[in-house]
């Protein structure tokens, strides 16, 4: 099977080829005939399927026909990284169509989306905060809109963004085809699908399960020996591109600083930094720059390297829904890919779930070397009377 058969464009089979696209994947295969033919639909298939590129290249053909300078297409993403990578896929795949596409996204000034309005534009790919902002100032025009993305439905609703999408589908008056991605299916995301898809084609790729090409181990650690165990695992491990999860951007900050310090090509990715700092941050991990990024879920929403061969959960995810997704950053398309999680005595209840999910039980390692029994290092904040009269009490 071959992306011939879906009789694309040519200018849009320039972008496939300029990509090394060769065979669909599965969720292609499966959602571009539907979309095609203008049928609602619902992706279940998580980041690393091919799912991006399933919704971009449909959008593209409709796109071709319809009038140039209004926005036609309406991608709403969670997160402004996701935004920008659809963005950086639009004009991948659709710079020979002449399609123009904007990311519109908050934590970064407003005139530079603007600018890009008043040029014309036919895609928006926004993230519904910003959007809105953008709507009430009379900034775009969505009344042309006639398909909509809703893209990572789960995430978006875990963040609170549902009143916005409401607010958002109020101004598509010609709104004619809808499209939701997601990993998981909850029930807020099913009553939505309920509400605005009209006689959708479900296309499921897996079972919201993490990717088949991905292993998984659990590494037992107490709390206070997690950085001295990445750090050995690091070096023992033969990685590629790594990235670790931490709960807290204050702890993906530190983790990150104690890697650097003893030298790995690290750095953090987390909500505390600007917008610049973040662009940076993920602009250095793919070029490979940056070997290890530590982040948070939310901050890594939508990292789309295809070169990262490790998932190291620094902390247990708090759903099995937030260790899928992080797991989906890992064996993307063709690749294989490992992850690691650290669990302490209070992770027992997760495991079972996880394992759960997975469908089998996950196999515990130590590393060979390490000394699991290592005190505790005492805090630098606690004056050593009081250390003392703790011990003592
Ligand atoms: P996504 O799930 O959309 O985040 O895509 C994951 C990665 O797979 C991205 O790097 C895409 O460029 C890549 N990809 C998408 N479709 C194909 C394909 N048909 N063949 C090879 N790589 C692809």
């Amino acid at each position: 099977m071959s992306f011939e058969t879906f009789n694309f464009d040519r200018t849009i089979m320039a972008g496939v080829r300029a990509l090394g696209y060769v065979t669909p994947t599965p969720i292609q295969l499966q959602s571009i005939p539907p979309v095609l033919q203008g049928r609602d639909v619902i992706g279940l298939a998580q980041t690393g399927t091919g799912k991006t590129a399933a919704f971009v290249l449909p959008v593209l053909q409709h796109l071709l026909q319809r009038p140039r300078g209004r926005i036609g297409a309406l991608v709403v993403s969670p997160t402004r990284e996701l935004a920008e990578q659809t963005h950086e896929t639009i004009g991948d795949l659709g710079r020979q169509t002449g399609v123009r596409s904007v990311a519109i996204y908050g934590g970064v000034g407003m005139e530079q989306q603007l600018r890009k309005l008043r040029q014309g534009v036919e895609i928006a790919v926004a993230c519904p905060g910003r959007l809105l902002d953008h709507i009430w100032q009379g900034n775009i025009d969505l009344s042309h809109v006639e398909v909509l993305v809703i893209d990572e439905a789960d995430r978006m609703f875990d963040m609170g963004f549902l009143p916005d999408i409401r607010n958002i589908l109020r101004c598509m008056l010609q709104k004619k085809q809808t499209l939701l991605f997601s990993a998981t299916m909850p029930d807020d995301v099913r009553r939505l699908v309920h509400e605005i898809l009209q006689d959708p084609v479900t296309v499921q790729i897996g079972h919201a399960a993490p990717a088949a090409s991905v292993s998984h181990t659990l590494y037992p650690v107490k709390q206070h020996l997690k950085t001295a165990l990445l750090i050995e695992l690091l070096r023992q491990t033969k990685t590629e591109s790594v990235l670790v999860f931490t709960r807290t951007k204050y702890r993906a900050e530190r983790v990150a600083e104690q890697l650097y310090k003893v030298g790995f090509k690290a750095t953090s990715l987390q909500g505390n930094l600007s917008q610049y700092r973040r662009q940076t941050a993920l602009d250095d991990f793919r070029s490979g720059r940056i070997k290890v990024l530590v982040a948070t879920d939310v901050a890594a929403r939508g990292i789309d390297v295809l070169s990262i061969s490790h998932v190291i959960n620094y902390d247990m995810p708090d759903t099995t829904d937030a260790y899928t997704h992080r797991i989906g950053r890992t064996g993307r398309v063709d690749n294989t890919g490992e992850a690691f999680t650290f669990v302490t005595s209070e992770d027992g209840a997760m495991v079972r779930d996880v394992e759960q999910v997975l469908k089998a039980k996950v196999e515990r390692r130590t590393l060979p070397g390490f000394d699991y029994m290592a005190p505790a290092p005492k805090s630098p904040f606690v004056r050593p009377q009081f250390q003392l009269r703790r011990r003592m009490a």
